[in-house]
């Protein structure tokens, strides 16, 4: 969401004349957008500021901005820490960008918009960073209120875009050669609860699966809570939506998947995989993972563990818990000191990455459809790409295959990565 969220920042000073650079020495104006999900996001921003505030003492004109939602939570910060920079934003003011650096550069003076709430208002132009696929948000905001979350703080209450603004802002990409779309929410599966008109996130996937031109469909995030039976259903009819789900597990111990209040129980979850496996097969399904959440304990650890190797994901972004000011769970007792939180977390990660490689071993010798991305990240001689199941593929190519769909074959794979070759067929 936050990259999009740049994407839109980009785009809205691209149309007031602005132009990207990546030579920092060179620009008239820094912005960083912030993103709050772990605390550890504030020493990154300060240790950043701190690297920019040289850049500004040599060039004084240089226009420094922050925003997003570690400024939503706490406006006062970068005011207190970082009194030289100029444009201090909100969440709900991104639209407003270049109305601020107007501001700013009439007269040169400091200015903070920090909205409590509001709506990202339709129709603007987004600068997108790839030419082939996109990021799309349907839904804003989140109600879930998870204990050790700072979403809905920082982000506001739910809140669904029509269905026409979405289904046209995806035919105006068909129109310059994008195939392939990410449908972005905190929750998808509660898309449209807040709407006039009587739509849900299964009948947003098939209203996008009719418009030609586009080729794949995927989303995140899905709780687990608000999977239903009609979306599982649905996917496995629809043909563009990709054979990939990313269902956040959070923690394998009933009592802590309570503290958390995620709604659901590991039975739940497991009779779920279960469900969505009988009627996709060949889905890939990966989650994400806290480790030392208050109270837990070593039996509440190994519960995880243990549905960890059950579901075998194949893959999960593990976290260590990060304690939020202001949330629910900052306040519990029983905090679970870092160098346990650390141990749990090494413990989860090499059980997964064996998981996951394993999983990918298994595709060796079948067959995918590919969309080239770019050069590898770890060869520029070669190419890689993203199967269906959002599996990375490594393998030669011309750079002229960048943003096409094509065929590869499995030859050997990694925990990160598969290697292939391409085929006709
Ligand atoms: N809406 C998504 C999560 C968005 S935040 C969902 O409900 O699944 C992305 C991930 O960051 C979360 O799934 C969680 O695993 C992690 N996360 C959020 N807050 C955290 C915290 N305080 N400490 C550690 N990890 C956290
Ligand atoms: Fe955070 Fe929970 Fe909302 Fe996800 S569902 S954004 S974890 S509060």
């Amino acid at each position: 969401m936050n990259e999009y969220d740049s994407e839109m920042l980009a785009g809205l000073l691209q149309k007031e004349g602005y132009h990207l650079t990546n030579d920092q020495r060179k620009a008239d104006l820094i912005l960083l957008n912030t993103c709050y999900v772990r605390e550890k996001v504030k020493h990154k921003v300060f240790s950043e500021l701190g690297q920019l505030k040289k850049l500004k003492n040599s060039n004084p004109s240089l226009i420094l901005g922050v925003g997003g939602c570690l400024v939503q939570r706490d406006p006062s910060l970068i005011l207190k820490r970082a009194p030289y920079v100029d444009i201090i934003w909100g969440t709900h003011n991104l639209h407003r960008i270049a109305h601020l650096v107007k501001l700013v550069e009439k007269n040169h003076s400091r200015v903070i918009e920090v909205k409590e709430d509001g709506e990202i208002p339709e129709g603007i132009s987004i600068k997108r960073n790839k030419k082939f696929s996109a990021y799309i948000p349907i839904v804003r905001g989140c109600n879930n209120f998870c204990a050790y979350c700072n979403v809905p703080y920082v982000r506001g209450r739910e809140k669904s875009r029509a269905p026409q603004f979405i289904l046209k802002e995806i035919e105006d990409l068909t129109k310059q050669g994008f195939i392939e779309v990410t449908l972005l929410g905190q929750n998808v599966n509660s898309y449209g609860r807040d709407l006039p008109e009587k739509v849900d996130f299964a009948d947003l996937l098939s209203q996008v699966q009719l418009i030609e031109g586009i080729s794949r469909i995927r989303f995140t995030t899905s709780h687990p809570k608000d999977l239903s039976d009609k979306l599982i259903q649905r996917m496995s009819e629809l043909d563009k939506v990709c054979e990939h789900l990313h269902l956040p597990l959070q923690a394998g111990s009933n009592r802590i998947l309570k503290k958390m209040g995620r709604g659901y129980t590991k039975q739940m979850y497991e009779n779920l995989v279960f469900r969505v496996r009988e009627a996709i097969p060949d889905i890939s399904i990966t989650t994400d993972i806290i480790v030392g959440f208050p109270g837990e304990e070593e039996k509440d650890f190994e519960d995880t563990l243990d549905m960890v190797k059950r579901i075998g994901f194949d893959g999960a972004f593990t976290f260590a818990y990060s304690p939020l000011p202001g949330t629910k769970a900052y306040e519990f007792s029983n905090q679970v000191p870092d160098e346990v939180k650390s141990k749990r977390l090494r413990q989860l990660i090499d059980i997964q990455m064996r998981i996951t490689e394993q999983k990918n071993q298994s595709l060796v010798g079948k067959k995918f459809e590919v969309l080239v991305e770019g050069v590898s990240v770890k060869d520029p001689e070669e190419l890689q790409g993203r199967t269906r199941q959002n599996k990375i593929v490594v393998f030669k190519g011309k750079k002229d295959l960048i943003g096409k769909l094509i065929n590869v074959k499995v030859l050997t794979a990694g925990c990160w990565a598969l290697r292939g070759e391409r085929i006709i067929c």
